[in-house]
C-alpha cells in the first residue's frame, strides 16, 4: 500500500489508513465549505458539527451515561496528573495511588503537590511485571480518590479486573494507551482520562470523562485552563480547542462504531496479542516476555531476547522490512511492539515470521 509500513511506535502510533485517506480527501476543502477544517472557526457551523459528532460517537461507542461530561482538552494525559487532583480532591484530602510503571508513578509524584497522595502498592521491586489484586492494596480509609494506570505503556502490564475503592473514594484512570480498545463500565470510575496519540488519534487532544456531580469544587489555585467546570461549561470551547484532532479522533470513533464497536475490536486484539505472545512463549526463551501472564498487556507488548546483542540487529532487521519503532522504551530497552486497534494483524503475523526465521538464524 503505496509505501505505507508496519508502525510498531507506542505514540503517537498508526492510524487506521481509511482514516488517513478520509482526512486526506477532506484537507483542502471540508465537504464543500471551501475551508480546510484548520481554517475554520472553532464557533463555526462546520466546526460544531465535528466536535458534537464525534462526543456522540464516543459516547455510543463506550456507552457513557449522561451523568458523565467528555471533554476534548489539551495538555496530554501528562496535565491530567495535575487536574485530577486539582479537580478532585482539597489540598489535605488524602489520594491513593497504585503504581504499577512509569506513568503512574509520575501520576503519583505530580498528584504529590497538590493532596495528600500515597502509595498503596508499588511494583518497582519486581521491575513493575505484575499488577496487585484487591487484597494486596492498604487502602486507606476516606482517601478522596483510587488512581491506577488501566494500562503501562512503557512496562505492559494491563489491568483485567479494576480494584475496587472501599467507602466514598473515587476511581479514576489513566487509560491513555487502552482508550477505545475494548468495552470499559464507564459508571465504575469517576474520572477516565486519556492522550489520544495512541488509539484515537493525533497527539493534542486529550480526552476526559468525568462524572458531572464532581464538577464544580476545583481547588481555587487550580488555573482556568485546567477546571473541568469550565470546559464543560462551555463543551469544550472555553478557549481554542484542537480542531483538527478532534475531527480526527470523530472519524476514528466512526470507523470503530463501522467495524462493530469496542466488542469487536477487542476480539480483534485479542487475537493479534495471543499471536504475538505465543510466539514469543513457544520460542524455547529465544524470546522473553517478562510480565506476568494473567495482567500482559494487550496494546504494548515488552520482550527481551536471551542474547540481548542480537536485539539491536533484530529491530534492524524488521525495519528493512517495514516493521519500524520497535525499539523498547530507553528506561527499560528491550523490543516492544505496540499493537494498537489500528494495527492490522497482518503487521503482527509478519512480525512473527521474522522472529521464527531470525530464530532459525541464530540458534
Ligand atoms: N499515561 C500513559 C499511560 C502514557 O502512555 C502516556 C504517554 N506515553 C502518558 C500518560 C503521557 O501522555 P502525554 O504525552 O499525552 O502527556
Amino acid at each position: 500500500d503505496s509505501g505505507r509500513v508496519f508502525n510498531f511506535a507506542a505514540g503517537p502510533a498508526t492510524l487506521p489508513a481509511s482514516v488517513l485517506k478520509q482526512a486526506q480527501a477532506d484537507l483542502y476543502n471540508w465537504r464543500g465549505c471551501g475551508m480546510s477544517l484548520m481554517e475554520v472557526s472553532h464557533r463555526g457551523k462546520e466546526f460544531l458539527s465535528v466536535i458534537q459528532n464525534a462526543e456522540s460517537a464516543l459516547r455510543s461507542l463506550m456507552r457513557i451515561p449522561d451523568e458523565y461530561a467528555v471533554l476534548f482538552l489539551q495538555g496530554g494525559a501528562t496535565t491530567q496528573f495535575s487536574s485530577a487532583p486539582l479537580n478532585l480532591c482539597n489540598s489535605n484530602d488524602s489520594a491513593d495511588y497504585v503504581v504499577t510503571g512509569s506513568w503512574s508513578d509520575k501520576a503519583f509524584k505530580e498528584g504529590q503537590k497538590y493532596c495528600n497522595a500515597k502509595v498503596v502498592w508499588n511494583g518497582k521491586a519486581a521491575k513493575y511485571t505484575g499488577l496487585p489484586s484487591q487484597g494486596d492494596l492498604s487502602l486507606t480509609p476516606g482517601a478522596k480518590f483510587l488512581h491506577i494506570c488501566a494500562n503501562e505503556t512503557i512496562h505492559g502490564v494491563e489491568f483485567k479486573d479494576y480494584p475496587t475503592p472501599q467507602g466514598e473514594t473515587l476511581l479514576i484512570a489513566d487509560m491513555s494507551s487502552n482508550f477505545c480498545s475494548k468495552p470499559v463500565d464507564v459508571s465504575k470510575f469517576s474520572l477516565i482520562y486519556a492522550g489520544a496519540q495512541k488509539n484515537i488519534g493525533p497527539s493534542g487532544v486529550t480526552i476526559v470523562i468525568v462524572r458531572k456531580d464532581l464538577l464544580g469544587s476545583a481547588q481555587p489555585i487550580t488555573p482556568v485552563m485546567l477546571d473541568y467546570k469550565i470546559h464543560a461549561d462551555n463543551n469544550s470551547l472555553f478557549n481554542t480547542p484542537p480542531c483538527f484532532g478532534i475531527y480526527i479522533c470523530g472519524l476514528v470513533f466512526d470507523d470503530l462504531l463501522a467495524n462493530g464497536g469496542l466488542e469487536a475490536a477487542e476480539k480483534r486484539n485479542i487475537e493479534k496479542a495471543k499471536l504475538l505472545y505465543d510466539a514469543i512463549d513457544g520460542s524455547n526463551a529465544f524470546f522473553k516476555c517478562p510480565v506476568d501472564k494473567a495482567v500482559r498487556s494487550l496494546m504494548n507488548v515488552p520482550f527481551t531476547m536471551a542474547t540481548p546483542e542480537l536485539e539491536a540487529e533484530f529491530i534492524k532487521e524488521a525495519a528493512g522490512q517495514g516493521m519500524v519503532q520497535l525499539k523498547g522504551h530507553r528506561s527499560v530497552g528491550g523490543i516492544r511492539a505496540s499493537i494498537y486497534n489500528a494495527m492490522p494483524k497482518a503487521g503482527v503475523e509478519k512480525l512473527v515470521a521474522l522472529m521464527k526465521a531470525f530464530q532459525a538464524r541464530h540458534t
